[in-house]
């Protein structure tokens, strides 16, 4: 049995999206623009799959846009909020850490004239959240902050910052990336105090290729993507039912037991931590007390990711070095905490779904005691 601990990589979609998937491609296979009823039961797969997402995140179906997955959810959001609010004010706070769909679309506001101010982590992994609220001024129309970092599952404190920056500054909007919180922390949109929220499907067992973000009503984005003006015009091209239908089945299923599957990543992620803590060639990365349990991230010491990766990988066990999302180099999420580059280049992340189990994490800590003893004698 092949020990899949690269979760946040990606998921394994479950059967309901798959029924889902199927369902739209032979039952609901017409185009939700067309009039007929071949049509009309497109739209309301779509309809559907909407409200899935609106109730996993508490607020109204209106409020949620598809999108290609989450890259597209954060270039659209922030460039579409930029063209919309950055006429006058030019200054964004963002977070260090964030994924590269945010902070590559930061750089190329920095390259348009925009002053993009950029918050470091602690050595937690985390974001002081004073300091980021102190970064905003009133000229600051943007914010944009991260749920759950991808590399080290690092929770941060983005309900205070939020709250705060918008009964500073209301104006100011604030855009949270939540693709590894959702579906494994509660999100309730009011209480985030987010105006823009994006989540992705692939991470949640729905296929890749979908993804969704709120926008907060009143808030208005410039669309990116131009043509037929489908999702009210915020995201033209014809909506992927089977993968829309996928998503929303995925999470309708998942939706009453998130806490369940929580406990659950929480046994297992301590079960690994206190085995790796017993070994002194391993320094773990992920801080205890504000980590998502869902990522583990740690450095065996001596051993650069790739070859204890590959290792692993021929026991069958699969896991990611730093972040699936940036091919080579350093873990630029690591270097910003502070940790040294000797331990960065050893960083393996583990990462849970609600399909873990207790099997893969023994199968892991037996497999990379191994991978030790005949790796470091090299
Ligand atoms: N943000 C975060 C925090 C992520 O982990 C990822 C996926 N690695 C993305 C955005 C991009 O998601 P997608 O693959 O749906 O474009």
């Amino acid at each position: 049995m092949p020990a899949y601990l690269d979760n946040a990589a990606t998921t394994k979609p479950c059967d309901e999206a798959i029924s889902a998937c199927l369902a739209a491609m032979t039952e609901n296979y017409g185009n939700p623009s067309s009039l007929h009823k071949v049509g009309l039961s497109a739209e309301l797969a779509v309809t559907d799959a909407r409200k899935a997402i609106a109730a996993a995140l508490v607020c109204q179906p209106e409020c949620i846009t598809f999108t290609s997955g989450a890259t597209e959810a954060n270039n659209t959001l922030i460039l579409g909020a930029a063209e919309n609010y950055g006429k006058r004010k030019k200054k964004v706070v963002v977070s260090a850490v964030e994924h590269p769909s945010v902070s590559e679309t930061m750089k190329l506001l920095e390259k348009n004239g925009f002053e993009i101010v950029r918050i470091k982590p602690q050595r937690d992994g985390s974001i002081d959240a004073e300091e980021f609220i102190n970064a905003v001024d009133s000229s600051t129309f943007l914010v944009s902050c991260m749920y759950v970092n991808n590399e080290t599952g690092a929770v941060m404190p983005v309900k205070r910052i939020f709250t705060q920056i918008k009964k500073l500054y209301p104006d100011c909007i604030t855009h949270c990336d939540a693709v590894q919180a959702f579906m494994k922390l509660p999100i309730k949109t009011a209480d985030l105090g987010a105006d823009l929220i994006t989540v992705s499907g692939h991470k949640v067992h729905a296929p890749k290729g979908v993804g969704a973000m709120y926008i907060r009503k009143g808030i208005r984005i410039a669309p990116r993507m131009l043509g037929g003006g489908q999702e009210k015009g915020l995201r033209s091209g014809t909506e992927s039912v089977p993968l829309i239908s996928a998503f929303g089945a995925a999470v309708r299923v998942q939706l009453p037991t998130i806490a369940t599957a929580y406990s659950n990543a929480e046994e297992l992620c301590g079960r690994l931590r206190k085995k790796l803590s017993a070994l002194d060639y391993i320094t773990i990365n992920s801080n205890a007390e504000n980590q998502c349990p869902y990522i583990l991230n740690f450095s065996v010491n001596g051993i650069r990711s790739e070859i204890m990766l590959h290792f692993l990988e021929s026991k069958n066990i699969f896991v990611s070095s730093g972040s699936a999302c940036s091919k080579g180099g350093h873990s630029s999420v690591l270097t910003a905490m502070g940790v040294p580059d000797k331990t960065a280049d050893s960083a393996i992340r583990v990462s849970f779904s609600r399909m873990s189990s207790c099997g893969e994490v023994e199968a892991l800590a037996t497999a990379l005691q191994e991978g030790y003893l005949s790796l470091a004698k090299r």
